[in-house]
C-alpha cells in the first residue's frame, strides 16, 4: 500500500515493477523494438497477448511508460506526469498492418501503486472482451474496426482488391510526405 508520488525515484521503480510483474502473470510478453535503437533502455516497453490462435491476428497492447533494462538503469516509470499507460485491442492484418480495434484506453498513474495496477488490469480484460466478442466482417470473419469517421469496416478491407490497396496505401503515403514538406518548407 504505497501512494504514487513522481517525484519519488523509488516509488517510480516499485510501480514499474509491479506492472512488469503483473503482466507477466497474466502471460504477456515484450513486443520486440521495431527498429534497432541507439538506447533500448530508454524506449516505453510495450507488452501485448495473442487473443485466441495466432493466425487470428489480434493482440491486446499495453504501452506501459516503463523504461529501463533492470541492468544498467533499473526499471521505472517514465517521469512525465502527462502521459499515461494505455491498453488497446489491435488487429494485425495478413499485410502487417496494425489497426485499433477499440480507443486506447488511459489508465492515470495516481493514487495507489496497486490500485494503478488493478486499473490496468481491469482494462486488460476490457480489451480481451472487445476482441471476443467485437463484430466479424459477413464475407471474410476479420474484425471490424472503427475508421476515422466512426464507421465499422472490415479490418482488412476486403471489399478492395490488393492493386486497389496497394494503390491506396501509396497515395496515403504521398499526402503524408507532402504534408510534412508542406510544414517544413
Ligand atoms: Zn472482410
Amino acid at each position: 500500500m504505497s501512494n504514487y508520488d513522481p517525484t519519488v525515484p523509488m516509488l517510480r521503480q516499485l510501480l514499474a515493477l509491479s506492472i512488469l510483474g503483473r503482466l507477466e502473470e497474466a502471460g504477456f510478453v515484450q513486443e520486440p523494438p521495431k527498429r534497432k535503437l541507439v538506447k533500448p533502455e530508454m524506449a516505453e516497453k510495450i507488452f501485448s497477448r495473442i487473443v485466441g490462435e495466432a493466425t487470428d491476428g489480434m493482440k491486446v497492447m499495453v504501452y506501459t511508460t516503463v523504461i529501463g533494462d533492470g541492468d544498467t538503469m533499473p526499471y521505472e516509470v517514465r517521469l512525465a506526469g502527462s502521459d499515461a499507460i494505455r491498453v488497446s485491442a489491435v488487429y494485425v492484418t495478413k499485410d502487417g498492418e496494425t489497426r485499433g480495434l477499440t480507443s486506447d484506453k488511459r489508465v492515470n498513474r495516481t493514487g495507489d501503486i496497486d490500485d494503478i495496477v488493478d486499473r490496468m488490469v481491469a482494462r486488460m480484460r476490457d480489451a480481451w472482451r472487445s476482441c471476443k466478442t467485437g463484430a466479424r466482417c459477413y464475407s471474410c470473419n476479420a474484425p471490424k474496426f472503427a475508421t476515422k469517421n466512426g464507421k465499422q469496416v472490415c479490418a482488412e478491407i476486403c471489399w478492395k482488391s490488393d492493386e486497389e490497396k496497394a494503390r491506396d496505401s501509396a497515395a496515403f503515403k504521398y499526402r503524408k510526405r507532402r504534408r510534412h514538406w508542406g510544414s517544413r518548407w
